[in-house]
């Protein structure tokens, strides 16, 4: 039964009683693409009541959390959330609520959402876990992942919290730093590592820990090494551009014979201007860069042990890897029998970050695993479809996912929202089709026991107040923005 009734203002609007309810998991570009493709191309007559969860008690994901300082214009991204808030939040149309510091599948779980909303949609991202390494010593101090590195410049609360706050490495104290992986984190990473803090990264929204140590930094070489040959590379051209802009670090040339070996004629557009870049900045270093931060690429190394003496990291051992001779097998490398070693006290792990399940997959039957949730079109599959025959392939009715964890992680922001959009598409056709969960109509999450038990809901108002703050603080200290890394001070001034 649907009730119509004329809503004020607006001649052609309707109000339903019973709007399709949406709760989106993570308020990152995945889950907000998807809110806004949802809200804007829904038909006129359908009124849509969407929650977004987020367990931090901010909005925005890996674009505040992950996407580098330096970045700004990226982080753009951010106004599509901050949109749909302003549009939505109170308007005739829908109604859309900010519901963070809460975290799905902890807090709430997932058989509480299947009870009060028409359709879940899945956008929680990939950044709890890394992807591993198994190389002898891989355990040993100093060497740290990507992730937790990246979390700490970017006042991710998980390292700022008051128990246990992650130790940065002892950037005061240390020369050499390898990098393994060249993706673009790699390169984000090296630019942390390598540029001038007070020239380049002071105006930026990084945190003000991590500013205060790098300019007590001691470090003088970046190796970045891949197991792969120059066309594998996985950084994009306009990162590897930026790296070789710095002003403050200095290119060391490549290994001899690397550049040389590769068929220029035969190679595609973004590869050429990837090894025209690299003839351009692989240039003898001169005197007067000399005094300057080095900083390499390294091809065609995998590592085989990290060696620790007086409880450190002081070395990694790689061996040398050659492509194989096979145009069926292109970039792909075998071992040989010589090896090489690289001087360094602290090893940054590069090599991906990982999907981790959700409490509660297992008990409602969804099909979690290797990294991603199992969909079609980012309709989540069910249980039974594992094996994946024409014959047991069945969606998990009313569940959605958007993001990295549909596709595993890996794609550029740009790259999530078509993808995003594409989730949301199939949600509108499903929504047509009367294909998703029945619930009780005017149930309200909210009103549950389970949600009056929670502490610390932080909304979209709370969260304004803390976003104001850290920009007029920011203000102050000639930053675009001076994050609160610790939770309990964010909730104290959202609050
Ligand atoms: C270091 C780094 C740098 C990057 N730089 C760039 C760049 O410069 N340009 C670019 O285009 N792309 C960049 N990317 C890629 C970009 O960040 C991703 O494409 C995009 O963020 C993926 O969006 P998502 O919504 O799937 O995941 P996320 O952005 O990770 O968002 C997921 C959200 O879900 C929340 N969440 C997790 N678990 C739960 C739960 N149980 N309950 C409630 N909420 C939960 C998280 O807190 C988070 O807010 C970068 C990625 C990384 C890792």
């Amino acid at each position: 039964m649907s009730i119509i009734f004329r809503v004020r203002g607006l001649a052609t609007a309707t109000r339903l009683l019973n709007p399709f309810k949406v709760a989106v998991i993570g308020t990152g570009p995945g889950g907000f693409y998807t809110a806004h493709h949802l809200l804007n191309k829904s038909s006129p007559d359908k009124q849509i009541h969407l929650d977004f969860f987020e367990k931090l008690p901010t909005p925005f994901g890996l674009s505040r959390y992950g996407v580098a300082p330096d970045h700004p214009e990226v982080k753009n991204c951010e106004e599509f959330m901050t949109n749909i808030m302003a549009d939505f939040k109170d308007s005739d149309r829908h109604r859309v609520r900010f519901i963070g510091n809460v975290e799905i599948g902890k807090d709430i779980k997932l058989k509480e959402l299947e009870e009060n909303y028409n359709a879940i949609v899945l956008a929680y991202g990939c950044t709890s876990a890394d992807n591993k390494l198994n190389v002898r010593g891989t355990d040993s101090p100093g060497i740290i992942s990507a992730r937790q590195f990246v979390n700490w410049y970017n006042g991710h609360p998980d390292c700022y919290n008051t128990e246990n706050p992650y130790k940065p490495p002892p950037l005061d104290k240390i020369e050499d730093v390898t990098i393994i992986g060249n993706g673009n984190v790699a390169l984000d990473v090296a630019r942390m590592l390598l540029a001038d803090p007070k020239q380049h990264w002071h105006a930026t929204d990084i945190s003000v820990e991590a500013e205060e140590l790098l300019e007590k930094s001691t470090i003088k070489n970046v190796n970045i090494v891949a197991r792969r040959g120059i066309l594998e590379s996985a950084f994009s051209n306009k990162e590897i551009r930026e790296l070789f802009e710095l002003k403050d670090a200095k290119f060391e040339p490549l290994e001899e014979g690397l550049l040389e070996r590769i068929a220029t004629k035969k190679l595609g557009r973004v590869d050429k201007r990837r090894v025209s870049l690299l003839e351009k900045y692989n240039k003898p270093i001169s005197a007067e860069e000399k005094s300057r931060r080095k900083w390499t690429l390294r091809y065609l190394l995998s590592p085989v042990e990290f060696i620790t003496r007086d409880g450190g990291i002081k070395e990694t051992r790689f061996v040398k890897n050659e492509p194989v001779d096979d145009p069926l097998l292109p970039g792909r490398v075998k071992p040989t029998d010589k090896f090489v070693e690289l001087k360094n006290e602290l090893v940054i792990l590069s090599i991906g970050y990982q999907g981790t399940s959700i409490e509660g997959f297992e008990e409602i039957g969804i099909w979690f695993d290797d990294n991603k949730l199992h969909n079609r079109g980012g309709r989540v599959l069910s249980q039974i479809s594992k094996g994946e025959t024409k014959e047991n392939l069945t969606y998990k009715k009313g569940w959605y996912t958007s993001g990295w964890i549909k596709n595993g992680p890996k794609g550029v922001i740009a790259v999530t929202m078509m993808d995003s959009f594409d989730t949301a598409q199939n949600i509108l056709e499903d929504l047509t089709n009367g294909d998703y969960i029945k619930v009780e109509e005017g149930k309200d999450i909210i009103d549950s026991d389970v949600f009056k038990s929670l502490s610390d809901v932080i909304y979209w108002d709370d969260w304004k107040k803390l976003d104001n703050y850290e920009i007029k603080e920011g203000d102050k200290l000639g930053k675009t923005r001076y994050k609160v890394c610790n939770k309990n001070e964010m909730i104290d001034i959202c609050k």
